[in-house]
């Protein structure tokens, strides 16, 4: 086990995000590598940190008056061993080879979680969509799609947005792949529904990420009714797990962005929900800009450089955090614990640095990591991928039902995988074993390729 991750961090000495990502998953799977001594005989571990294929262009676009720019694009291919390659793709400055690679590694065992035929993939570029205008937000994306569209499609690799890619981005990303190949495919999910769109898409890893922590509950007997909800983030993935925390009575005490967040002590109903999103998806504005349409509620800027995050320092009994990777510090952890936090379930990929991870597990606390809790997402593109084949439409409740019982089904496959190899209650070693399971046996029935 030291022995690989040597060589992870040997080979690539800058990509910090993916070292955390594989030693996660590297010291979950010891006990099935102890018990199956043909995994390192064959070196699947070796095999599985290397990605299949890695891909990087340069994406050179206009701006409105008349101006040059380059940025790079990336479309990491991880593992193809049970699907095409499937994961979304993140436009925002902070992107790069490490921040991509952690992302399509997680990607990988998520996928094989949904029980969906999809394999792991990831992809972005550093361009970052804030203050550019609609018609430079096309530019990139065209330019992005002209050398994106070599590498994909509907059966090798099919993107989705991630963060800084939504409805819109996908849109002139579509446009464009089309306009290329001259084909209508279901090559990209998170399509808007004229055009062959999936129903419940856009909400199903917020509401993905609610249905696990619900179930997390019910094994304490307990519902999200009348709990008090820490949730972080604006964008889609926070929007919408605050949406079904309202529908399940929880009452959601703070949002942010990257600059600072909004604490609302009377709780974020329906009617401010509608004006964050408003706010975020038309607007394009600020968290702070929530203060002056609700003057009861307190704005905090928040220092990325400080020792801790603030919004994680509030008396609350669960806590989404829905913004981006590490935003969790062991400070942050503390303070969680201290505050009386039972349940954490992740809608951000990796949220949570190893040392608050280790107190979660540590307290005995209800911790579902990203790659199960927020995998409602991926799940539904994989229905939208199924709707596309078979040229038909499900209905809201059909997909909202299937994506219900996907999350069940997850949250018992992570329980039922951590007792098999002696970590009962500990959803990290039961994601990771039984996603780690499922791909590294279609990588043994599929030779040495
Ligand atoms: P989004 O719509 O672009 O929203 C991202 C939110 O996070 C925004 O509020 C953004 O604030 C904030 N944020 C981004 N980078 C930040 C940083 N470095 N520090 C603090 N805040 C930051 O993206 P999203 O789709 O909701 O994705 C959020 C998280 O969920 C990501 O970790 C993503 O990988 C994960 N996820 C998404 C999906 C999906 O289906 N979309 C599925 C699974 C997991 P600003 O507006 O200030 O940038």
């Amino acid at each position: 086990m030291t022995d690989i991750m040597q060589t992870v961090t040997d080979r690539d000495p800058n990509e910090r995000e993916f070292h955390q990502a594989v030693g996660e998953v590297m010291e979950s799977v010891k006990p099935v590598l102890d018990q199956n001594p043909v995994y390192r005989e064959t070196r699947i571990l070796e095999r599985l940190v290397e990605p299949e294929r890695v891909i990087m262009f340069r994406v050179p676009w206009m701006d409105d008056r008349g101006g040059y720019h380059v940025n790079r694009g990336f479309r990491i291919e991880m593992n193809s061993a049970i699907g095409p390659y499937k994961g979304g793709l993140r436009f925002h400055p902070s992107v790069n080879l490490s921040i991509l690679k952690f992302l399509a590694f997680e990607q990988v065992f998520k996928n094989a979680l949904t029980t969906l035929p999809m394999g792991g993939g990831k992809g972005g570029s550093d361009f970052d969509p804030k203050g550019k205008s609609d018609n430079e937000v096309m530019r990139f994306c065209q330019s992005f799609m002209a050398e994106l569209y070599r590498h994909i499609g509907p059966d090798t690799d099919v993107p989705a947005g991630d963060i800084g890619v939504g409805a819109r981005e996908i849109g002139y990303l579509f446009g464009m792949y089309k306009k290329l190949t001259n084909e209508f495919t279901g090559v990209l999910t998170g399509k808007s529904l004229n055009w062959g769109g999936s129903l419940i898409r856009p909400e199903a890893t917020g509401y993905g990420c609610v249905y696990f922590a619900a179930e997390m509950l019910a094994t304490r007997n307990q519902t999200l009714a009348d709990k008090v909800c820490l949730v972080s983030g604006s964008g889609n993935v926070a929007q919408f797990t605050t949406e079904k925390l309202l529908d399940l009575g929880a009452k959601v005490v703070t949002l942010s962005d990257s600059a600072g967040y909004v604490y609302d002590e009377s709780g974020i109903d329906r009617s401010k929900l509608a004006y964050v999103k408003m706010l975020k998806n038309m607007r394009r504005g600020r968290m702070e800009e929530y203060v002056e349409k609700y003057p009861d509620a307190v704005y905090t800027p928040v220092d990325p450089a400080a020792d801790h995050n603030p919004l994680w320092d509030h008396k609350a009994d669960c806590a989404f955090p829905s913004a981006t990777q590490n935003e969790i510090n062991g400070k942050d952890a503390q303070n969680l614990v201290n505050n009386g936090v039972m349940a954490v379930s992740e809608g951000a990929n990796m949220p949570t640095m190893p040392e608050g991870v280790d107190l979660f597990l540590d307290q005995g606390m209800l911790y579902g990591p990203g790659k199960a809790a927020n995998a409602g997402g991926v799940s539904v593109s994989g229905l939208e991928m199924t709707q596309n084949s078979m040229r038909l439409h499900w209905s809201r409740e059909e997909v909202d039902d299937r994506l219900r019982t996907i999350m069940k089904n997850i949250h018992k496959t992570c329980l039922e995988a951590g007792e098999q190899y002696g970590a009962a209650g500990n959803y990290v070693a039961g994601a990771n074993i039984a996603g780690f399971i499922k791909v590294v046996d279609s990588m043994m029935d599929q030779g040495l390729v």
